[in-house]
């Protein structure tokens, strides 16, 4: 049951109200930055007949309409790589609905219910797009610092510049230094971001391109941020070709059926392409340097507990 009194008291919160306000302006920086960029911006697909299959989560979101079924976008990965036919540089505000197991609910990293920047270029490499991310992440840190320097006064957040180009670690180094936990245990070490690069391919979903040079490991990364905030965005090259895609589906043991429509359109070409998916409410969590993601959310759905 939703405590009333309780839930008003937090919509109406002055850290809730700042944190929103932050956020106000991390949207019109990510905005700005993109569409100086050349980037065009899609509108997001809420229901599709495809999406992200995402293996961790056993619960899929549907919605049957005239006898259709529609999935709920986990991740609009699928629509990014045929947007890329529309325009060669494409981002999306995107709602992404994800049933996490409720042993989640407490990371104060996790919403069953979030928003990513998602974006993707045709004929980009990983290094294109980590440049990309580097170039807007610490612009859009060193503008918050500037023009919301009372706000964060206020919450008593000192957030530092940071200077791109920031240090890479592969996923094996990681895991030989921190354990199987490195993910937490590398974000609390750092004192500014740094790229996860070279996961394993069974780590990762089947649409991460695998290296060809090198079996088994993916041409793909993640950024991390520091202060133990965890993960801040997940990207990479994606398989295009289509007898590499249902190979790669096939490894993961789903039905080619379930990905039918999304194989006949591969068939008919896609193009090479890089990307990455970042969450929104993470970024305002990690600039606010709040410990909770849902004091920086209107309406949080967290794993496992029922929201307005
Ligand atoms: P993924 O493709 O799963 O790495 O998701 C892309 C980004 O979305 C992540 O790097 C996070 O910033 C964010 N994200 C993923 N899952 C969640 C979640 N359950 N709650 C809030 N943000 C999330
Ligand atoms: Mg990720």
């Amino acid at each position: 049951m939703i405590d009333i009194d309780k839930y008003l008291e937090q919509l109406k919160s002055p850290r809730l109200q700042l944190a929103i306000s932050i956020q106000t302006r991390l949207i019109t920086y990510i905005r700005e930055f993109l569409l100086e960029a050349s980037f065009k911006e899609i509108l997001p697909v809420i229901i599709s007949p495809v999406t992200d299959p995402l293996t961790d989560y056993r619960v899929r979101g549907e919605v049957e309409c005239y006898g259709f079924k529609y999935q709920i976008t986990k991740s609009m990965i699928f629509h990014k790589q045929l947007a890329l036919h529309t325009a060669p540089r494409i981002f999306c505000f995107s709602p992404n609905v994800r049933i996490e197991t409720a042993d989640r609910q407490n990371t104060g990293r996790h919403l069953i219910e979030f928003v990513q920047l998602d974006l993707e270029i045709r004929q980009a490499n990983r290094e294109e797009i980590i440049k990309l991310g580097e170039g807007l992440f610490s612009t859009v840190i060193s503008r918050i610092k500037q023009d919301a320097w009372a706000d964060l006064k206020t919450i008593k957040r000192e957030l530092p510049y940071f200077e791109p180009p920031f240090k890479k670690i592969t996923y094996e180094q990681a895991v030989k230094t921190y354990g199987q936990n490195f993910e937490l245990k590398l974000s609390e070490e750092l004192s500014e971001p740094a790229w996860l690069i070279d996961f394993p391919l069974e780590e990762r979903e089947f649409y991460d391109r695998q290296d060809e040079t090198r079996p088994g490991t993916l041409v793909d990364m993640d950024l991390i941020y520091p202060g133990g905030y965890g993960e801040a965005l997940s990207g990479g090259e994606r398989e295009y070709e289509l007898e590499k895609i249902k190979s790669r589906i096939r490894l993961k043991g789903i039905d080619l059926d379930s990905y039918d429509l999304y194989l006949k359109l591969a068939e008919r070409g896609l193009y090479p392409s890089a990307g990455f998916g970042f969450g929104l409410e993470r970024l305002t969590r990690f600039v606010c340097g709040f410990q909770d993601i849902a004091d920086v959310r209107l309406f949080a759905k967290k794993p496992g507990v029922y929201g307005l």
